[in-house]
C-alpha cells in the first residue's frame, strides 16, 4: 500500500516524527522530512534515508508558526514529489506552567504550531488526496487530547482541538479513500520531555536517569517509556490495507495511561 506513495512528516527532524520517516521509508514511501534544523543537516538526513531505503526524499525547515511557510512547505513537497499521500502531522511543542502565568506568547506558539499549523497542511493536501481518491492522515495529538493534567493549559486545549478536528474531517472524507485518525501517547523518549524530566529531577532531587524512570510512573501504569519506532509502526500499519475504514479515531498508545 505505501511503496511509492508520498508521506509529509512534520517535526521528523527528530523524535516521533524522525522514527515514522524511517518507518516508512523502510516501508518504500518517498519522504518529505521537515523540521527546525539547518539546510546542512536537513539534507544529511536526505542522503541517509535516500541510501538505506533506495526511495527518493527532500527537506523543509519552514517555520509552521508561518501560514506562509506552511503553504510554501506543501508546494515545495508537491513539486519535489508530485503528490502528498499520507500526511503526518506531528510537529509540537510543549510549555509546563500554570494558568494565570501562562505567557500569551507561549500560548499563541503552541496553539499556531500543535493545532492550527495541522488544520492548514489538511488544507492544503485534501483536494489532491480527494482527486487521488486514497489519503492517509495521521496526527499525532497525546493523551493530553483525552485527559488534562495540570501546569499544561495550552497543550492540553491543542491537542483536545486536534482531536476534535480530525473528526471532523475524517467525516468531511469519508467518501473519498481518505481516513484521518489521532494517535495520544503517554510518555515517548524524545527530547520535547527534557525540560519536564529536568524540572522533576531537580523537585524530588534524582539524576536525570532516575528522573526519567520515575517521571513515568507518575501518570503511567505500564513503567516504561515508549520509543519512538513503536509509533512509528503503528502508523505504517495505519496506512495499510488493513486499516483502512478506522477513521475519526483517537487511538491511546499510552500505557493504560487513560484506562483510569
Ligand atoms: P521532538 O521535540 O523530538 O520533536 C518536535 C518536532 O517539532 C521537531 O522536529 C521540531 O523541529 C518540530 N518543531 C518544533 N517547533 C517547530 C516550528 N516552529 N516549526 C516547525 N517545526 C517545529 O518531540 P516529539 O516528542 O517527537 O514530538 C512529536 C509530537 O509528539 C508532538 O506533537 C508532541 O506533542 C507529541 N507527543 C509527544 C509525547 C512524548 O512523550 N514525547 C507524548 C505525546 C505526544
Amino acid at each position: 500500500m505505501i511503496e511509492n506513495k508520498v508521506a509529509l512528516v512534520t517535526g521528523s527532524s527528530s523524535g516521533i516524527g524522525l522514527a515514522t520517516a524511517e518507518r516508512l521509508a523502510e516501508a518504500g514511501a518517498d519522504i518529505v522530512l521537515h523540521g527546525l534544523m539547518s539546510q546542512k543537516e536537513g539534507m544529511d538526513l536526505v542522503s541517509h534515508l535516500e541510501n538505506e531505503y533506495n526511495i527518493r526524499c527532500m527537506f523543509s525547515n519552514a517555520d509552521l508558526r508561518d501560514p506562509e511557510a506552511i503553504a510554501g512547505l506543501i508546494d515545495q513537497a508537491l513539486e519535489g514529489l508530485g503528490s502528498i499521500d499520507i500526511l503526518v502531522n506531528n510537529a509540537g511543542i510543549q510549555h509546563t506552567e500554570g494558568a494565570e502565568t501562562f505567557p500569551l506568547q507561549k500560548w499563541n506558539d503552541i496553539l499556531a504550531i500543535n493545532l492550527s499549523a495541522a488544520f492548514l497542511c489538511m488544507q492544503k493536501c485534501l483536494p489532491g488526496m480527494r482527486e487521488r481518491q486514497w489519503g492517509r492522515i495521521i496526527n499525532i495529538a497525546s493523551v493530553h487530547g483525552l485527559v488534562g493534567s495540570v501546569n499544561k493549559s495550552a497543550y492540553c486545549a491543542s491537542k483536545h482541538g486536534l482531536v476534535g478536528l480530525t473528526k471532523v474531517i475524517a467525516l468531511e472524507n469519508a467518501e473519498f479513500g481518505i481516513s484521518a485518525n489521532c494517535i495520544c501517547p503517554g510518555w515517548v523518549d524524545t527530547p520535547i520531555l527534557a525540560a519536564q524530566i529536568e524540572q522533576f529531577a531537580q523537585a524530588n532531587q534524582l539524576s536525570l536517569e532516575e528522573a526519567k524512570r520515575k517521571i513515568v510512573t507518575t501518570k503511567q501504569p505500564v513503567p516504561e517509556m515508549m520509543a519512538p519506532s513503536q509509533i512509528g509502526d503503528f502508523i505504517v500499519f495505519l496506512c495499510s490495507d488493513a486499516a483502512k475504514t478506522i477513521s475519526g479515531a483517537a487511538l491511546p498508545i499510552d500505557g493504560a495511561w487513560t484506562a483510569q
